[in-house]
């Protein structure tokens, strides 16, 4: 790796990833509004992106609204999103969601981190979603392949979800917020893989101070 400051090796990391990966954010998740994309991204745990399209192509339909998920029977929603997987605690989690979101916040999906995560079901990872591609409120959503990648990239050295956002808060700018987390996932799945990262193949190799080339 060639002598940087912490500054310029950092600025490439993020052309780099621009180059590779694009800076289109658009979510995955079909939502036409803030409380959609919220049912979305409750059912998205352990689930693919796809499926839950399928899933909520007919759900949303059959539940307008934040009032119509509030009066859901728990066992009929159960069968509506049994494809998903743990349908079980996801219905319970979007009924009661859905109840809170009427009696705290008048049916309207807040914004705030804080009231956010006091949602049943939801967590800062949800929550970000929601800010990031809703508010327009720049967030880092830090997953399984943020906290490890971004810990081999140098750019923090917590392990702790909360304390990695903070950490990668003050390094990136604020517009590579949301595109970051796009960003590490997929090479997370392709490229820097747990355990067997294809450094060889790493575009990043150049800029990541654990990246084991062989010679
Ligand atoms: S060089 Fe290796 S460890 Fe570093 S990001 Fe690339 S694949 Fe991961």
């Amino acid at each position: 790796m060639n002598i940087m400051t912490k500054k310029e090796r950092i600025n490439e990391i993020i052309k780099i990833l621009n180059e590779e990966y694009g800076t289109d954010f658009k979510t995955y998740l079909e939502h036409n509004n803030a409380w959609e994309l919220l049912v979305a991204t409750i059912l998205s745990a352990q689930c693919t992106d796809a499926r839950v399209n399928i899933v909520t192509k007919d759900l949303f339909v059959k539940y307008p609204d934040v009032y119509a998920f509030a009066k859901a029977k728990q066992s009929e929603l159960e069968k509506d999103i049994y494809s998903t997987g743990f349908y079980k605690n996801k219905a319970k989690n979007i009924i009661a969601c859905a109840n809170e979101v009427i009696e705290r916040h008048g049916g309207e999906v807040p914004s705030d981190i804080d009231e956010l995560t006091k949602l049943s079901g939801v967590g800062r990872k949800t929550a970000n979603v929601i800010r990031g591609n809703i508010f327009d409120e720049p967030s880092i959503v830090v997953d399984t392949h943020v906290k490890r990648i971004s810990n081999l990239l140098g750019l923090t050295k917590q392990q702790d979800p909360v304390k990695i956002e903070y950490d990668l808060m003050k390094c990136l700018p604020k517009e590579q917020w949301i595109l970051y987390n796009l960003q590490i996932i997929a090479h997370g799945r392709k490229i820097c893989i747990a355990r067997r990262p294809k450094c060889d193949e790493c575009v990043l190799a150049g800029v990541c101070p654990s990246a084991k080339i062989k010679k």
